[in-house]
């Protein structure tokens, strides 16, 4: 029998999005998963900063890093290189966060490894700002990596890149419900790397919320799709006065 324990549900790239967050939360609570892996990108974009921290940091065995958006918000990278709208919301966000908020975000790395597997934002190599796109850039990572599989965020874009022990790296794009297998190394799984895609904006031209299920006993993941209550959070966008492109682009997920 397979221990419910080694069920993990696996997000990145909220964005303070707390109706796509609920959605997904909700999803890994049906599962009965035992953990949770999540990649990043907490805050930014979105109109609900504070209440999807409290959801999150109230989630058991979580192992999590912090993303881009999230070191822009309290001041540990420079906003300056982010687009006008990405900027306009991490200085909003900077204004609306408590300090407890705060303190949490604070509290992050970028990069984390666990005796089951590793996680960064972006990359293992440079975890806030470097996005995992192609094979080559996978193959360059590989040796920033001890312990597999790989979780990534960043990108929004749900992905899979793995190599086989013959050496080919192969880059798959899961379609919701499809089961990957990580790679097979000597003891455990080999290099994998595995991206959830974005819970609170997606851009693969799918508007629903993306999220992912390990389960490390078998070495496989699996991407999921969600509706959630896309004008509800677009309303909350305008009624906060954020960019109305933030507002706009939730519903052609992009
Ligand atoms: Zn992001």
């Amino acid at each position: 029998m397979l221990s419910k324990g080694v069920l993990y549900g696996v997000f990145s790239d909220i964005h303070s999005n707390l109706e796509a967050l609920s959605v997904v939360l909700d999803f890994f609570a049906d599962l009965e998963v035992g953990g949770y892996i999540c990649c990043g990108d907490l805050v930014g974009y979105g109109p609900d900063p504070d209440a999807c921290l409290a959801r999150i940091r109230a989630l058991p065995n979580l192992s999590i890093v912090c993303g881009n958006h999230d070191l822009a918000v309290v001041g540990r990278m420079d906003a300056d290189w982010f687009n006008p709208y990405a900027r306009a919301a991490a200085l909003w966000t900077r204004r609306q966060l408590s300090a407890e908020g705060r303190a949490y975000l604070e509290s992050l790395t970028a990069r984390l490894e666990t005796p089951r597997f590793t996680l960064a934002h972006g990359t293992p190599r440079r975890p806030p700002e470097e996005y995992l796109l192609t094979t080559r850039q996978f193959l360059d990572n590989i040796d920033y990596v001890r312990v597999w599989p790989l979780f990534v965020g960043h990108s929004h874009m749900p992905v899979c890149f793995r190599r086989s022990p013959s050496g080919a790296v192969e880059q798959l794009f899961p379609e919701a419900g499809q089961e990957i297998a990580a790679a097979r190394g000597p003891d455990g799984p080999g290099p994998t790397a595995f991206n959830p895609g974005s819970v609170g904006q997606a851009r693969d031209h799918d508007p629903r919320a993306c999220c992912g299920v390990y389960d490390s006993s078998r070495g496989t993941f699996r991407v999921a799709r969600l509706e959630y209550d896309v004008p509800g959070v677009q309303a909350k966008i305008r009624r906060a006065g954020l960019p109305e492109y933030l507002a706009l682009r939730l519903a052609y997920g992009q």
